[in-house]
């Protein structure tokens, strides 16, 4: 019986179904005397960590436990999906302790982008989403870019206490955490863990020069997201891997444009307008009139209307319409993980199709 085995280096019960969840070890590995699971194996023969996803009510559980900790607290969100990435109601959680806020893959944005106007974009919508950063900062944890600065801050803004790094599953907290361990732990073994009291959950902590840790926490999984709606492949597609370029689309009212098959947007009313599209290059973009826009995605969808691929078509959500009239000017309408539309002049009424179970919001625009 398997089930009873736990890992020699955090304690945690070992189960091989599921990769990526707490606790995987291959199953060939449950004939050695002693097991180790997945992510302390990586951890002590590559000092990297490895992102594991939680349940929300075991992660509940370890927020409510920072927030009784002293200690400062790391929020990472990932800046092409902010809101999509965004943990609700982490200032509650944090209790008294102070939050910097790091929004990682810059890289993804278009290079015309001042960093200065969207780290204030971050403050204002971090501020709207009821949370009183003490910093803000943008990284590229892929590219290794402004890693020193903010690890410096970090350093400075800790006082002398441990560090919490938390976020979203897919913001990038891994790869920040392995680059910082490369800057701060050098070749040291950085396999030190232990449990979150009131939970069966291990933490890893990295050591710090002063005897205290910065902590790795599992990453919670927001539902809203696409990427829990596609499959390995369409991820692929839909996740940009270098600097977006934004796709400009002249609308008359009543046309509408597919995102691939993933997402659609009407243009209901307002006048000729331009439609600033920020996408991962790779997504089809296509442009039909609205009239003809239900039998195209009948006939068209996994087809030139894709990701999802035909054969995912049974079990993939319906798309369902929000809509949306404009008021301000320069606004985005986010596909939730998918990307956004920039809208520059108020005054337009829009139809927004994401499948069931993702999001589509309006928020100023971040560029
Ligand atoms: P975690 O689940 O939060 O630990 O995220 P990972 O570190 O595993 O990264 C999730 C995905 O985002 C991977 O495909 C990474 O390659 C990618 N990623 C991480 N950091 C960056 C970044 O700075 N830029 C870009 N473009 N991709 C990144």
């Amino acid at each position: 019986d398997h089930e009873k085995e736990i890992c020699i280096g955090c304690g945690v019960a070992i189960q091989t179904d599921e990769p990526g969840e707490l606790g995987y070890a291959p199953a060939s590995s449950l004939e050695k005397e002693q097991i180790i699971c997945q992510r302390c194996f990586r951890l002590k023969h590559y000092n990297e960590v490895q992102d594991v996803s939680l349940t929300d009510d075991d992660f509940l559980k370890i927020l409510n436990q920072i927030g009784t900790t002293d200690a400062l607290i790391v929020k990472i969100v990932d800046i092409f999906d902010f809101n999509g990435s965004w943990i609700p109601g982490m200032h509650r959680f944090a209790g008294k302790n102070k939050i910097l806020l790091v929004g990682n893959k810059v890289d993804l944005l278009p290079k015309s982008v001042k960093q200065q106007k969207l780290i204030n974009w971050m403050k204002h919508e971090s501020r709207d989403l009821g949370l009183q950063a003490e910093d803000v900062f943008l990284i590229s944890a892929a590219k290794g870019k402004f890693i020193r600065e903010t690890a410096a801050a970090i350093d400075s803004h800790r006082q002398g206490k441990d560090v919490f790094v938390v976020g979203c599953t897919n913001v990038g907290k891994s790869t920040f955490i392995n680059r910082i361990i490369k800057e701060v732990a050098g070749g040291q073994d950085v396999i030190t863990t232990s449990h979150f009291p009131g939970t069966t959950l291990d933490i890893i902590k990295i050591p710090l020069e002063d005897g205290r840790s910065l902590i790795d926490t599992p990453g919670i999984i927001n539902h809203h997201q696409m990427a829990h709606y596609v499959g390995k492949q369409d991820l692929k597609v839909i996740t940009p891997k270098k600097e977006i370029k934004p796709r400009v689309y002249q609308l008359n009212e009543a046309q509408t444009l597919f995102f691939g098959g993933l997402g659609r947007l009407d243009y209901l009313s307002g006048g000729r307008r331009s439609f600033i599209c920020h996408f991962s290059n790779e997504l089809d973009i296509h442009r039909t009139k609205t009239e003809n826009a239900d039998a195209l995605y009948e006939r068209q969808a996994g087809e030139i209307l894709t990701p999802p691929k035909k054969e995912e078509l049974k079990s993939f959500p319906e798309l369902v319409k929000q809509e949306f009239t404009i008021k301000e000017a320069k606004t985005d309408i986010v596909f939730s993980g998918l990307g956004w539309v920039t809208v520059n002049e108020p005054g337009a009424k829009v139809a927004a199709y994401v499948p069931r179970g993702v999001q589509t919001i309006l928020r100023k625009s971040l560029i």
